[in-house]
């Protein structure tokens, strides 16, 4: 008999993590987070959060704050290559919000937090919510039967060794995951790319970098190569640079010295005054793991890919993966759901994942590493149709094309199963949202009339199959002022569109039919994976 139970016990506080035990637990799951250190990153790490980001943050009711903990409007993002911060600059490859733009896909902003500042966020709203977290404990062994997984626990306070009993086990462990080393889970990748060490120092850099604006600046020198990246605390910065353990060097060769030289290299000043305050050494690296889940055991974030930090993606997709295997874990758990929808999991976020170390290897070889030999490998997609218009394709969408482009272009949505539900703005009691706005948390069946016939099925449905299952309509209280909506949706004046928690359309119908229950039933439980020979035919 274990020492305690829970239904899903999250190992890691990182972006993962924390994210996933917030979910969860908002959703009503009861959840344990171990994490193995003491407290949170104090390293500023992954910063930046992508409009998809924001809206599930917002799902998880922390959007503003996560907003207020970075920077705030008014403050432009700069991406420069250069020499040093004062240049000479070899390429700017984002100045200004003007340059990112994607109003017209969400009408989530951008945040750019860095990571110290949003885990404290995510861990607070996950305890509100009623989730467990404990530091000092660390994961030491796993074992799963067909009824739930076992997993000892070591407190590293004290040396005491307890269990604790729960259905399913998120290892969000990072980039050296133990639980994915014990499943004996491989990686695909380029593997190691370099090492970085990255230093948080103080400095009045009035004079060296816009105050103005969050700034990165990837800096080639004859010196390093690394980064320069403003935070948002008065005089306060991060610069990185690599370091070659192959040829005999550690972060202790990275003392204060040593590392005060480097850094007025990076500012082109020989003489300003800087305070070293943290050193972290970490790996660049590009890996995707074979096998996002094995049984009862789901990998995220880390644990499931590593991808170069070029381009920010890292962070973003961790919590992405978290999100989707929160709502999966969260209807499964309700009954709502079969198991079998738990595999759409790494059927969905692995090509994610594939995409996304692609994406930042090119980024890698343009903004730091020029050297880096990338023959052979595809062209990544384009940045935007990459976070706007991505198709999930697993059992738990119902796709009816044969169309098998990875994307579509997010200025054109078409509404079609797998890809993103698109934004439309509308008037909700008079008040301008997005259709966006509408999703989140449960599933939405979206029509152009209010009430009727889809209506009534949605609420049969969602009684008989114990799902949250809400029905919204056009009509007085959610206007369309463009009328475009069911164009966009693809559902005409008659049909209705299945959105789920995550805001991707699961299956859609363009037209009347003789039997809506029946017809929605049956797509569900293809859906839910409560029909296991229908899913897989
Ligand atoms: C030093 C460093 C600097 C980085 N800098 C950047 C950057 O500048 N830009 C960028 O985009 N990305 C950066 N990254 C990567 C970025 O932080 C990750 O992509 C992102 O945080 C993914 O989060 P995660 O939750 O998957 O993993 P992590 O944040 O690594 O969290 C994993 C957690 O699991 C815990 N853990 C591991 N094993 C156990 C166990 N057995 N029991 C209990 N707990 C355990 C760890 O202590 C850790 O807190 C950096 C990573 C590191 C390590």
């Amino acid at each position: 008999m274990a020492d305690e139970q829970a239904q899903v016990l999250v190992v890691g506080a990182g972006l993962a993590g924390s994210s996933a035990a917030m979910f969860l637990a908002r959703r009503g799951v009861r959840v344990l987070l171990v994490e193995r250190h003491p407290g949170t990153s104090v390293h500023p790490r992954a910063t930046g959060q992508f409009p998809p980001t924001m809206e599930l943050l917002r799902i998880g009711g922390v959007a503003d704050q996560v907003l207020a903990a970075g920077p705030g409007t008014g403050h432009d993002l700069v991406i420069r290559i250069a020499e040093t911060v004062r240049g000479p600059v070899f390429d700017t490859i984002v100045h200004g919000t003007d340059d990112i733009d994607t109003s017209a896909m969400s009408p989530a902003p951008f945040g750019m937090a860095s990571q110290d500042k949003v885990e404290p966020i995510l861990l607070a709203q996950a305890r509100d919510a009623g989730a467990t977290v404990r530091f000092d404990t660390e994961v030491v062994g796993v074992h799963q039967d067909a009824d739930g997984v076992t997993a000892r626990l070591l407190d590293r306070t004290n040396g005491r060794l307890t269990t604790v009993r729960a259905d399913y086990v998120v290892a969000a462990d990072g980039h050296r995951s133990p639980i994915r080393e014990w499943l004996g889970i491989g990686r695909q990748g380029r593997g190691a790319l370099g090492h970085q060490v990255g230093v948080i120092f103080e400095a009045d850099l009035a004079d060296h970098v816009e105050q103005d604006a969050v700034a990165l600046y990837y800096l080639r020198n004859k010196v390093f190569t690394g980064a320069y990246v403003s935070i948002d605390v008065p005089n306060r910065h991060l610069m990185t640079f690599d370091y070659h353990p192959e040829a005999g060097e550690s972060v202790a060769d990275f003392t204060t010295e040593r590392v005060t030289e480097l850094i007025r290299v990076g500012l082109a000043d020989p003489t300003v005054a800087v305070a070293v305050k943290a050193v972290q050494a970490w790996e660049m690296g590009a890996f995707v793991a074979d096998r996002f889940a094995d049984g009862r055991i789901f990998l995220a974030g880390d644990a499931a890919k590593v991808t170069p930090p070029t381009g920010g993606m890292g962070g973003n997709t961790a919590i992405g993966d978290a999100y989707d295997v929160a709502w999966k874990l969260a209807d499964v758990l309700d009954g709502a759901a079969g198991p079998a929808l738990l595999d759409s999991y790494q059927a969905e976020r692995s090509p994610v994942a594939c995409q996304v170390v692609l994406a930042s290897l090119h980024n890698a070889k343009a903004r730091m590493m020029p050297w880096l030999d990338l023959t052979g490998e595809p062209e990544p997609l384009a940045p935007l149709p990459m976070m706007f218009g991505f198709r999930h394709r697993s059992g738990a969408v119902l796709i009816e094309d044969d169309d098998p482009a990875p994307v579509e272009d997010p200025q054109r949505p078409t509404g079609r199963p797998g890809f993103r539900a698109p934004h439309v703005p509308l008037l909700s009691d008079g008040e301008p949202v997005s259709t966006i706005d509408l999703f989140g948390d449960h599933w939405t069946l979206l029509t152009s009339t209010e009430g009727g016939v889809w209506h009534r099925a949605a609420e049969r449905a969602a009684n008989e199959l114990g799902l949250r299952l809400t029905a919204l309509g056009l009509g007085p209280d959610l206007v369309d002022p463009t009328g475009g909506l069911p164009e966009v949706y693809g559902i005409g004046d008659a049909g209705a569109s299945l959105v789920r928690p995550d805001g991707v359309v699961a299956w859609r119908c363009d037209h009347e039919v003789d039997d809506p229950v029946a017809t929605l039933l049956a797509a569900l439980r293809r859906l839910l994976g409560r029909e296991p020979a229908a899913r897989a035919a």
